[in-house]
């Protein structure tokens, strides 16, 4: 079992940064507000994800760490999913790889603890927490040296991490962040902050684009509205001006999901085509809408890529909406 469970760890868990985004996806889905990323030396020795959601009753802690038990699913919904995680591979392949503890308190209940570590897990115990959960990633790949050798310097993995929480953040305007880097000792130190976004949400991007991208950035973006067939767009788009020369400036989403999906990155590049040289990518923020029927999220378990049904309305709307934009503002 803990060996089936190390092998199928390394498809979740790649590095630091992929339990980052797990952890910080299951406090988005568990409805957090505030949520607060603690990490030491690139995420090798300490990920701390702490977040005021609905919490985990202790008599399911040892339930979370399950394999493929998820909280989240009907099996009739396979297609019908909005939140982020639905595998129930998560805190199961986190635990095979590192030592992994889960303190958590519902509403109106007593906290509880829980630990993992290579794969075997504690009996659950009272603690002291607030609300909300703190899942804590100590020591990641200790068991598994040939895997901790392939990670990269403390510096790169701290910067993929930031990467992540950005992503995230992005994705999530209303929700606050706060990544710390605890490499230091002390209080550590906030490498990134976003304070809960307030207002409507085209009022709530620009905020966060602000944060995430610099307010120079924000201030010449262009609003991006419209809807076809089923399919609606909102978000902003760089002038190309604003274009940079890595791919790191793109955030794209379906249904608030981030994703790095070939179809849609092709269809804003296409989009630029006529002002771009091949070396330049264009910066934008995109959320594209759509009935979840009309797309399958299950295709892949980093859960990146997507299938729509109708590929090319989803391109066309895309690349015209842009054009149209990029138009008006004289390009
Ligand atoms: P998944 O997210 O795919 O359901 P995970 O292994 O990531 O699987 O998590 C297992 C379960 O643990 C979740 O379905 C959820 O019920 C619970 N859980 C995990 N993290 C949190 C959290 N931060 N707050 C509340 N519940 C959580
Ligand atoms: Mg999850």
């Amino acid at each position: 079992d803990t060996v089936i469970n190390r092998i199928a760890a390394g498809e979740v868990v790649e590095r630091p940064a992929s339990a980052v985004k797990e952890l910080v996806e299951n406090a988005l889905d568990a409805g957090a507000t505030r949520i607060e990323i603690a990490i030491a030396d690139g995420g090798k020795t300490l990920i701390r994800v702490t977040d005021d959601g609905c919490g985990i009753d202790g008599a399911d802690l040892p339930l979370a760490l399950s394999r493929h038990a998820t909280s989240k699913l009907n099996d009739a919904d396979l297609l019908d999913i909005r939140s982020f995680g639905f595998r129930g591979e998560a805190l199961p392949s986190l635990g095979a790889v590192g030592r992994l503890s889960i303190t958590s308190r519902i509403a109106g209940g007593e906290a509880s603890v829980i630990v993992c570590d290579g794969g075997r897990l504690s009996a659950v115990r009272p603690a002291a927490l607030a609300c909300g959960t703190v899942v804590e990633l100590r020591d990641l790949f200790h068991a598994t040296p040939a895997r901790l050798k392939f990670l990269r310097s403390d510096r790169a993995e701290s910067q993929a991490i930031g990467d992540v929480v950005k992503r995230l953040a992005m994705a999530e305007p209303f929700v606050g962040f706060t990544l710390r880097d605890m490499s230091g000792g002390g209080e550590g130190r906030v490498t990134f902050r976003a304070d809960p976004e307030t207002g409507d949400l085209f009022g709530a991007l620009h905020g966060r684009l602000a944060r995430v991208l610099g307010s120079d950035f924000a201030e010449n973006a262009l609003r991006i509205e419209a809807a076809r067939e089923g399919l609606s767009l909102t978000g902003y788009a760089a002038l190309p001006t604003y274009s940079r020369g890595s791919a790191v400036a793109q955030f794209l989403f379906v249904n608030g999901r981030p994703v790095r999906d070939k179809l849609l990155i092709g269809a804003l590049r296409g989009a630029y085509a006529d002002f771009l040289s091949r070396d330049r990518h264009p910066a934008a923020v995109l959320n594209l809408d759509c009935d979840p029927q009309r797309v399958d999220v299950n295709v892949h378990p980093a859960k990146a890529e997507v299938r729509f049904r109708e590929p090319g309305v989803a391109r066309g709307l895309i690349v015209s909406a842009l054009r149209h934009a990029l138009a008006e503002a004289g390009h």
